[in-house]
């Protein structure tokens, strides 16, 4: 089935009322029929909803949905995009761990990976998304997951997503791919080796900046990677948390399983009925947004490439650009998603051109079908170290835009007056 019927009716069955649009259970609870029911839905013996901070209906429509645009096995939805990421490698990794994560990631990110984590006990090393070969040098026997953004943020940098799962596999070491940007109509990860990826429902999902939502989603046959793997332990052991379940025995995708019973149980970080709902009605148009989003932003890339002012264009839709080769290779017909960034002379320059815009709303969000202009070194990266701003490819000069669904025209002709102001 094509990805736009999919994101249209995958994983809803309707009911006898048949309602075309997928209902909002709006519950805390669902009734168990006797206390059989309610003990086989906590041992697993039959699956079934319990309470919404494990499962919903409405809800497993958005996962189911989304798992199948990705081409995944199962999915858990959180609250955030963040708690997307803190699900993927607080399942894998605990004190004493180290993860390895991309210099080139979204600033909450790395603030995460750096700092919060650490308190955790978890160390974050980091390589540079262009040099995969210093990764060897920094995995470990307790190097627990690779993380990486597939089109990074705000760097806009294309990761060569099987040289780096090739490498992960080669130690049994788990992937886990940031996609927010990208999104699954433009690239699929799974269909390159990694293993999980993460979403921030956010940005392009909800499309019209509705709601903040994320989620994860794991590969089909996960479980042989997880299997007797002396990395992951805790999924081939009795979880003592869990009356014993072994997850690699459960025959369920184990990854989400584990999320979903343990992390989402106790951290409750998980997805609210209506914002689920959103995110549906986002789905339906997703596939046709990104193409006019990722077509707005190579016009717009082209006449910022051409323009005195403009120091560099970071695009990967441009020929000159040095991730276009990846860009052609990893993304669906080449369409490289509404993000951009470009740099001026100085930090002032670019806070005059973005106060100058009128087009653009000064925003600190993506994936809205309204543009947005962001200036990450006073803004999302506000936090980082001059040198941390160095690391991850964000000049004081540099300028984000996201694309939205305005005509390519109106967006060149208001960016025009500002670079001219
Ligand atoms: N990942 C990327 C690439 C992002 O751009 C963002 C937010 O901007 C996030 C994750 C975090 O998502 P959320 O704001 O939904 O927590």
């Amino acid at each position: 089935m094509d990805l736009q019927t999919k994101a249209l009716h995958f994983g809803y069955e309707k009911g006898i009322e048949g309602a075309m649009a997928v209902p909002i259970y709006q519950t805390t609870a669902y009734e168990f029929r006797d206390s059989e029911h309610a003990s086989n839905l906590f041992s697993l013996k039959e699956l079934g909803y319990i309470y919404t901070r494990l499962n919903n209906p409405t809800t497993d429509v958005f996962e189911k949905r989304f798992a199948s645009l990705e081409g995944g096995a199962a999915a858990i939805a959180t609250s955030s995009g963040m708690s997307a990421i803190f699900f993927a490698i607080a399942n894998a990794a605990e004190a004493g761990d180290n993860i390895i994560c991309a210099k080139q990631l979204y600033g909450g990110s790395l603030t995460l990976n750096t700092h919060t984590l650490k308190r955790f006990g978890i160390e974050a090393r980091y390589f540079d998304v262009h040099d995969t070969s210093a990764l060897e040098t920094l995995i470990d026997e307790k190097t627990k997951v690779i993380f990486f953004e597939s089109l990074t943020n705000p760097s806009i940098d294309v990761a060569d997503i099987e040289a780096i799962t090739e490498i992960a596999n080669n130690h049994g070491i788990l992937t886990v791919v940031d996609n927010t940007v990208a999104t699954p109509i433009l690239c699929t990860p799974f269909e390159h080796g990694a293993d999980i990826t993460v979403h921030s429902a956010s940005k392009y999902t909800t499309g019209q900046g509705l709601a903040i939502g994320g989620i994860m989603v794991e590969r089909e046959g996960l479980v042989e990677k997880l299997r007797s793997n002396p990395r992951y332990e805790h999924f081939n052991k009795p979880d003592v948390s869990y009356h014993g379940l072994v997850y690699v025995d459960t025959n369920l995708p184990p990854y989400t399983l584990r999320a979903r019973l343990a992390l989402a149980r106790d951290l409750g970080a998980v997805l609210s009925p209506f914002n689920s709902w959103l995110f549906i009605q986002g789905m339906e148009t997703l596939s046709l947004r990104m193409q006019e989003h990722s077509k707005n932003a190579l016009e717009l890339a082209e006449f910022l490439e051409s323009h005195p002012k403009v120091k560099k264009v970071n695009y990967a839709g441009l020929k000159s650009n040095a991730n276009y080769a990846n860009a052609q290779k990893y993304f669906k017909n080449g369409a490289c998603s509404g993000l951009l960034s470009f740099e001026v002379e100085s930090l002032e320059e670019a806070v005059k051109i973005v106060n100058a815009t009128k087009l653009y709303s000064l925003v600190v969000n993506i994936g809205d079908s309204k543009s947005i202009i962001t200036h990450p070194a006073s803004t999302t990266h506000q936090q980082l170290s001059e040198q941390e701003l160095a690391a991850c490819g964000v000049p004081s000069g540099l300028i984000r835009i996201s694309c939205g669904l305005e005509s390519a025209a109106d967006l060149i002709a208001d960016m025009k007056q500002a670079l001219e102001s």
